[in-house]
Order: structure tokens, then sequence, then C-alpha cells
């Protein structure tokens, strides 16, 4: 049996997650990170190694000859439009692009299982290591379902993890149901009229709408964590009018996103948001445009696979957690999870390391070999 616990094979894998480090790229042009992962993965020998599945995505196929359950892993290739702030000297080639999710590392750990099931091959059944594309936009994990590419792999069970900076490094954190929030961003432009800045009154300037929807909109969270109707309602992005002094503004745009614990309380909220969005409109006489967009279905958990996730944790002594209320990101892992049996955990990357999407977060090569043992151990548990 060879073990992810000698030191030549962790150095190995973390030179690799470096190299994927210094060369990020952007949801959906994920080119050179998808070819280094499929030379890396050609020296493993998989049966199959399918390509640019909903993009960018590669899938490489592992099967035994005797009958036996799929087992799908799942990790992100993506990486995101933020200045990296390290100097060390694996930091990013690429100005204003960076690794700031972990990604690299997550990518890394499948590298791992698949150089495992290359010395030590499958048993039985089959194994699916998928390299999604776009994870961060929300588009990598819909795409890839609807890749006709995809329509031959047929999934017992489907898995992915990721790293949360703030649990003790290794720390598993699972929960049964949902284990991500759902998440949906919203649009919102307003155009009236323009007219001289010294006649405002023969113009409609979308000003006093704009403050009364983001009062509005904000006034639908709910900050009780315990609560099903959890809410959290962000801001992030507002323009109203331009630099012209002479001009009193025509046009003002709003962006928020919103998360819920279940599906339905965002249902509920993206309803009366629109009919809000639309009587504020309609009394101070705008035209209104109003968008859903980057949603993410909450992680369906189920109870089987988290069952697994704990056995497997067990069977190589890792701290296992339970989380009480989801995580409050989304996870575009959850169309998997709407669609198959299956389940995403939580590997603590360190009470010291930044927050994810932090300039400064780097994925600790610590807590690799955690995520290659659990997915290993997960295979030997349902193939047993
Ligand atoms: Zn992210
Ligand atoms: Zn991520």
């Amino acid at each position: 049996m060879i073990s992810i616990s000698n030191v030549e094979e962790i150095n190995y894998l973390t030179n690799f997650r470096k190299k994927l480090h210094q060369f990020p790229e952007l949801s959906g042009e994920e080119k050179q990170t998808a070819e280094a992962l499929v030379d890396e993965l050609k020296l493993c020998n998989p049966t199959t190694i399918i390509t640019e599945l909903g993009g960018h995505g590669v899938a490489a196929i592992f099967k035994s000859p005797l009958k036996g359950k799929t087992i799908l892993f799942r990790a992100e290739l993506d990486a995101l439009p933020i200045q990296e702030e390290n100097t060390f000297e694996h930091t990013s080639k690429y100005s204003g692009i960076s690794h700031k999710c972990g990604h690299d590392g997550h990518a890394t750990m499948l590298i791992g299982l698949a150089r495992m099931l290359k010395l030590n091959p499958l048993l039985k059944g089959e194994v699916i290591l998928l390299f999604q594309p776009a994870e961060e936009n929300g588009n990598g994990a819909k795409a890839v379902l609807a890749d006709e590419k995809f329509k031959s792999i047929k999934p017992d069970f489907v898995f992915a993890l990721h790293n949360v900076p703030d649990y003790d490094k290794g720390t598993i954190i699972v929960k049964n149901n949902s284990f991500t929030t759902s998440v949906s961003s919203l649009k919102i432009t307003l155009k009236g009229k323009t007219s001289h800045a010294a006649e405002p009154e023969n113009g409609i300037n979308p000003d006093l709408a704009l403050q009364e929807i983001i009062v509005a909109i904000k006034g639908l969270a709910d900050n009780n964590v315990d609560s099903e109707t959890f809410t959290v309602v962000t801001t992030v992005y507002a323009n109203l009018g331009s630099e012209d002094y002479g001009i009193s503004a025509d046009y003002a745009e709003l962006h928020f996103t919103i998360r819920c614990w279940t599906a339905k309380q965002l249902k509920k909220i993206k309803e009366i948001s629109s009919t809000t969005v639309q009587n504020i409109s309609k009394k101070h006489q705008l035209k209104h445009t109003l968008n859903w967009i980057f949603e993410f279905d909450s992680n369906n958990n189920d109870d089987k696979a988290v069952d697994y996730i704990v056995k497997a944790a067990n069977s190589n002594s890792f701290k296992v957690l339970e989380k009480q209320t989801p995580f409050k990101w989304g996870e575009d892992f959850g169309a998997f999870t709407q669609q198959y049996k299956g389940a995403m955990f939580a590997v603590g990357s360190g009470k010291e390391t930044p927050a994810l999407h932090n300039p400064d977060y780097d994925f600790p090569d610590e807590i690799t070999p955690y995520g290659v043992k659990m997915f290993h151990s997960i295979i030997k548990l349902i193939h047993a």
C-alpha cells in the first residue's frame, strides 16, 4: 500500500500545487490549468480522460473490470480577479488574478488521489475525478451537467470538499442536509430622464428611488442564524448618474447578493424584492429592469454520503466537527447534490490562514494529505 504520508509524495504534490498557483486563470478561461492537469493525469494511467467538459473541464475515469459503485469526486479549476498580495516564490505571475479560494489545492488533492489509484488500482467499480471549470461564477457545475460528454457518467455518489480557514488544519467539518446556502444575486437598473442640474424638477432623477430600494432590500435580512428564515443581504455595487455637474442624473444601477439557508426562503425573498422594486420604480415614475444572476443551489447533503465521510475521517483518526448551521457561501457543487446522492464537506485550513478571497490567502499544503486520504478512504468504504 503506497501512502500519501510519504515525504517525497507530499513534496511532489506541494510543487505541483505551487505551479498551478503561479498560473491562475479566471472562470471559463482555465485552458492552461486543464492542460497541466491532463499532463499529470496521463502519468496515472486512467481508463479514459474526457476534456472540454462544460468549458475547460476534465474528467479522469478509473475503471475496474469488476462491477461496483461509481463514485465521483470534484475539484475546481478557476481562480479569482484578485491581485495577490503575497511575495513568496510561488506568487501569481498574472497581474490581478490569483488562487484565493484554494482551488489550486483542491485540484492537487485529486491529482494525489489519481496517483494513489495508479499504485493501488481499484478493486471494483468506477471512480471519476472531475476537475470542474467556472465554480466562482456559478456556471461551471451546470455546464458540466448539461454537456453531452457527461451523459455517459452515471455516479452513484458524488463528493467534494472545500478548505475553510478559521478551523484547525485537517479538521473534517460535516453537516447533514443543507451544507452551503442558496445564493442569488440581483441586478437592478433604473431609468428616468435627464434635465438641467439647475432644474431637477424637469427631469426624473432616480436618486430617491435608489435610496429607498437599498433600505427596503437590506430590510429583508434576517440575522438569526438559528432560524430557517436566516437571510444575508449585501450591497455589492451601486452607481448613479455621471460626473457631469450640469446634468441631473437619469440612470442608476444597484447590485445585491442574497443568501438564505434554504431554497424556500430564497424564493420568498426574491418575490418580495421584485415587488418592492416594481412599486418604488412606479412611485417615482422610473422604468426599471431586474435580473437574478449568479445563482447557486444549496448543497443538499445525503445522510448516507455524510456517514461515509464521518467513517472515512474516523478511520484516519481525523477530528470531526459537526456543524449546526450551513456555511454562508454558495458553492455550485449544489447542482450535483441536487441531482445525485452525495455530500460536500470541509477541511479546516488553519486558524491563522487568511479568509477565503482575501488578497493574502494561500492554500496551506499541509492539508493536501487530509483530502487525498479522505477521498481514498471513502472509495474503500463504498467498495467494501
Ligand atoms: Zn471562492
Ligand atoms: Zn471555492
